[in-house]
């Protein structure tokens, strides 16, 4: 064997599972609009979360800016197979809502992120789509309450009242409340996430959802992480992520926990199944790990 043969097979082993490797999932990120957070930041990392994987390619489509007209905003959800939601504006156009009830009822991925759970209180599909919302003058019109107690049991509280609060940001654990489910599966029941901001008294229809991961709050266990079925298609709601009005303000992103569950969330969205094995450097119960580069480090799988 020549050292050019065995600097091409070499070189075939090197690019061959690349090649090999299915085509990366088309994502279409929506964002543009938010009034609480940094957007820009935060559209970014998801971006390169997703596509430092090698599982995603991402478009980002900025809609036009508050007191702009939103009724310019004309996305083609054609040839996408993911759509992420990191978004908190004005309600989309009739036309368009039509479109994306239809690209989601046939079958088409979501990811709801953050605050994407607060806008568009007036259009009844989303509310169903993302199961649960928060603030946006929701209260007990919109549906229940909805957290998890032990045992496994959903408790849906009629109780009148606002949608959505939350208090100073910290470290929290999360607990894992669906193990067997593909996004869950081979992950710690408990791990640390990094200072982040958590939402609770989120309420909403609660229809065809299932809770994969909770936080303890003032006495509850409040979803942070849930999907939703919407006629074929799969939702993804990850309502961890706050990124401040600053653009420092992304620590909470950089959680490995985050960005593991993230990207499963995501490729179970699109495809219905999760082929990511659990990394080696996934948080524990006690201990927090980050990665600041929005990547895998080398030995983590
Ligand atoms: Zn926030």
């Amino acid at each position: 064997m020549t050292r050019k043969t065995i600097l091409t097979l070499l070189l075939a082993c090197l690019i061959l599972p690349v090649a090999q490797a299915a085509q990366p999932i088309k994502t279409l990120l929506i964002t543009g609009q938010d009034g609480s957070h940094y957007w820009r930041g935060a559209s970014q990392g998801i971006e390169k979360i997703l596509e430092n994987s090698g599982l995603f390619e991402v478009d980002i489509l900025v809609t036009p800016d508050f007191g702009e007209d939103i009724n310019r905003f004309e996305p083609d959800f054609k040839g996408y197979s993911l759509v992420i939601i990191n978004y908190g504006g004005a309600t989309w156009k009739p036309s368009v809502r039509r479109a994306f009830e239809k690209y989601v009822s046939d079958g088409g991925g979501v990811v709801v992120l953050h605050s994407s759970i607060i806008p568009m209180e007036d259009w009844p599909a989303y509310n169903e789509m993302t199961a649960l919302g928060a603030w946006n003058g929701r209260d007990e019109r919109w549906g229940p309450y909805v957290y998890w107690t032990e045992g496994g049991r959903y408790i849906y509280d009629y109780t009148p009242g606002y949608a959505g609060y939350h208090g100073l940001q910290h470290e929290t654990v999360v607990d894992t409340r669906a193990p067997g489910h593909p996004i869950m599966q081979g992950l710690p029941p408990r791990w640390k996430h990094f200072k982040d901001e958590i939402y609770t008294k989120l309420r909403g229809p609660g229809r065809n959802m299932e809770i994969l991961a909770t936080i303890e709050e003032q006495g509850r266990h409040e979803p942070v992480m849930w999907t939703v079925g919407y006629g074929k298609g799969r939702v993804f709601v990850d309502v961890l992520g706050h990124c401040g009005n600053d653009p420092e303000l992304t620590y909470s992103i950089l959680c490995t926990g985050y960005q593991v569950t993230l990207l499963r969330g995501a490729e179970w969205a699109a495809t219905g199944t999760v082929t990511q094995p659990a990394p080696k450097d996934f948080p524990l119960e006690d201990t927090f790990t980050l990665r600041p580069e929005f990547k895998a480090p080398f030995h983590a799988y």
